[in-house]
């Protein structure tokens, strides 16, 4: 690991914008890859009813292309802040530090997830950032890229905010960004590969599933949560079947 920060440090600009594409592309490709393995392998449990998904078009290829750019560009950015000290790493922490480190950042931007969606749904920021995602209520893999450029970047500058603040382990971090992805493609997947028994385990049925924020995309008052159903169990905003 060592070896590749220091790779990471002295590298040319130009292959750190590179390699920060790069990554986001393949997250993208991957997203879709898997999700749409996931899609045909549990096509029998459609999260959304028994009306066909539209067609992917021009304008969520268009979206998509953009949010990879910007998650890049945040890629990047935050690259350059490590580079200049602004966000510093840990990358000699055990086992027990790291999972520790992992919790805390999955619990942390859950909450400030959280409150930037509520946010994102005031009527204003709504019409002007939100609506563009929830135009499409029946997800499928890519919905989770079909956003507004400004919310794209909001995610990532408050990611980067984060680090900022707060030394997060190389690994621990790593562990995090990749639960972020799979919690975003679970959500889109526009299938429930989850037995319906999982909403009565204990402590599971906290966890966001993909019927959760499918539910969000078909009624725009519940289910504002990212990982958890925590704070929508909070403020009340889970609908009755779900709080039985
Ligand atoms: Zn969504
Ligand atoms: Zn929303």
């Amino acid at each position: 690991m060592d070896t590749f920060l220091t790779f990471l440090r002295g590298a040319p600009l130009w292959l750190l914008a590179l390699l920060a594409l790069a990554e986001n592309t393949a997250i993208l490709l991957g997203t879709v890859g898997i999700g749409g393995w996931l899609a045909r392998r549990f096509g029998d449990r459609p999260v959304v009813g028994s009306d066909a998904v539209p067609p992917v078009d021009a304008t969520q290829v268009m979206l998509a292309a953009s949010t990879v750019f910007l998650n890049s560009l945040v890629t990047f950015l935050g690259l350059l802040l490590w580079r200049s000290g602004s966000i510093r790493i840990r990358v000699d922490a055990g086992v027990a530090a790291t999972l520790l480190d992992f919790l805390l950042l999955v619990f942390v931007m859950d909450v400030c997830m959280y409150v930037l969606h509520r946010v994102a749904h005031f009527p204003p920021f709504f019409r002007m950032i939100h609506r563009t995602h929830h135009n499409y209520d029946s997800p499928r893999p890519l919905t989770l890229f079909v956003l507004n450029p400004l919310e794209a970047l909001s995610f990532g500058l408050l990611w980067l905010a984060l680090l900022c603040c707060y030394d997060a382990t190389w690994l621990g971090m790593s562990l995090y960004l990749a639960f972020n992805v799979l919690f975003g493609l679970v959500g889109h997947v526009g299938v429930e590969p989850l037995p319906d028994s999982w909403k009565r385990l204990p402590l599971l049925r906290y966890v966001s599933t993909s019927s959760f924020h499918a539910g969000h995309h078909r009624d725009e008052g519940y289910n504002f949560g990212f990982y958890t159903l925590i704070w929508d169990r909070m403020f009340g905003a889970l609908p009755r079947t779900l709080c039985e």
